[in-house]
């Protein structure tokens, strides 16, 4: 078994069976980031469905109050350029509905169903790039040539994506057949695990609903767009890391996304509760499924993890625990709140507690550059970099960068290699801002 530095264990996993979402859920308080000024103001009550955030452009999703509650308070994120707002929301009831009664779009147009989709957002889709209600948006501005639902798992042996698969196989292909509409794509595709144990009963229900099913080994970073785009996007078509699919006529959703779309069309009831898988590294207990609000604090997810708020900070990663977001958690009269569960995020790893290893030279063993799935040269691209932050050739190299840890991973000296280009790359960007203002004024 592979040694993850900072001691996480890569474990095999089968996808596994998420209980269907419970009709209500435990009336937690909430803690839910704006990406700007919220709607309601602090002390006003709000019910579930009203308009938490109303977005500014017609790209972007509003964001919809999950539960009625209190608006508790407003949080401004540190930072004085930072428009960032949490709202903090108090159940007015004790145990509150998991959906939402409301009807779906009753016409099949697209823009109906797109302006439906702005009005219940978010519908964010971490690491498959912009948010669906973006990827819609744009592609009607640049005809889309398919759409691909995503069941390759984000980081496996993790299956957060085809746990959903095997849970709600059905509404997964319905779904990806109603986007593929929406989306007005040529046409849809589903991308799963040759090995997957429900690939049998997939692939009539595909057919009949003329959704194609297609498949690739589940091997990480398989499902990084890139990758997929690379593999599945019809030839001839590269995408940048972090670049938005639709750029090359491509629309990506998750299988969460697609079974939601289902259930709103055949329930009447849109679900606010997402699943979550929690990854535990320790022997006896690897995974436990759920299903959790946006916003409540990942200490309430499971017993074992009551209490220990402060510990959590440092030790939960949203996703992939390799190279995988450390929760932010604003200050807030000078307590740290605890952290939460952001939306669209499915898979909350618990790492062990013990630090990094220190950090030898580099031997030149050249494993790094064995690992790398776009075919860089790590260690190489960061000493570059390092010399010289605008060198243009390596800033293009970086482009291809798809941050999936593989290079830190298996680095013998435990050289950070991947959290360095992640770093190199945003003061890249900062630079590439400034050079491109240069230009314009001249
Ligand atoms: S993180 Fe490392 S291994 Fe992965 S693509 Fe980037 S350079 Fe290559
Ligand atoms: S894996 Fe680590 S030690 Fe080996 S060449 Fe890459 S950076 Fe150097």
């Amino acid at each position: 078994m592979a040694k993850l530095r900072g001691g996480m264990d890569f474990r095999s996993g089968t996808a596994v069976t998420l209980p269907p979402p419970p009709d209500r859920a435990a009336g937690d308080t909430l803690r839910i980031t704006c990406p700007g000024p919220p709607t309601p103001a602090e002390g006003r009550p709000i019910a579930a469905g009203d308009r938490l955030y109303t977005a500014d452009h017609e790209h972007a999703p509003h964001l919809t109050c999950p539960i009625a509650a209190t608006v508790d308070a407003l949080i401004p994120w540190p930072g004085a350029d930072d428009p960032r707002v949490d709202v903090v929301l108090t159940p007015t009831v004790e145990a509150v509905a998991g959906a939402l009664a409301l009807d779906p779009p009753s016409k099949t147009d697209p823009d109906a169903w797109r302006e439906a989709l702005r009005d219940t957002g978010p519908w964010p889709q971490p690491r498959l790039g912009p948010d669906l209600v973006t990827q819609l948006r744009r592609g009607r501005d640049r005809p889309l040539d398919r759409l691909i639902c995503v069941g390759l798992d984000n980081f496996p042996p993790y299956p957060d994506r085809s746990s959903i698969i095997k849970s709600f196989l059905d509404d997964v292909i319905l779904g990806t057949q109603i986007l593929g509409q929406i989306a007005e794509a040529r046409r849809a595709y589903l991308i799963i695990d040759p090995k997957i144990a429900t690939a049998g009963r997939l692939r009539p229900i595909c057919r009949s609903l003329g959704v194609r099913l297609r498949t690739t080994p589940n091997v990480y970073p398989c499902a990084d767009p890139t990758m997929l785009i690379h593999q599945h996007g019809g030839g001839r078509r590269k995408l940048p890391h972090g670049a938005d699919p639709t750029t090359v006529g491509v629309a990506l959703v998750t299988p969460w996304t697609a079974a939601r779309i289902a259930r709103w069309l055949t329930r009447g009831k849109l679900d606010l509760l997402q699943p979550v898988l929690l990854a535990w590294p320790s022997p006896g207990r690897v995974l436990t499924p759920l299903f959790a609000f946006p916003g409540q604090p990942l200490a309430m997810l499971d017993p074992a993890l009551a209490g220990r708020a402060d510990e959590l900070a440092n030790r939960a990663v949203f996703g992939d625990p390799m190279t995988g977001h450390a929760p932010d958690a604003p200050i807030r009269r000078g307590q740290r709140l605890p952290p939460t569960l952001p939306h669209g995020q499915h898979l909350i790893s618990v790492l062990p507690a013990a630090g990094r290893a220190p950090v030898a030279p580099c031997i030149s063993c050249g494993w790094c550059v064995d690992v790398c799935p776009t075919r860089l040269r790590p260690i190489h691209l960061v000493q570059r970099l390092e010399r010289q932050a605008d060198d243009p050739d390596a800033r293009r190299h970086l482009d291809y960068c798809i941050d999936c840890g593989l290079c830190s991973h298996v680095c013998p000296s435990s050289i950070p290699i991947a959290q360095t280009l992640r770093e190199l790359r945003s003061v890249s960007g900062e630079l590439r801002t400034v050079n491109d203002e240069v230009k314009r004024a001249e």
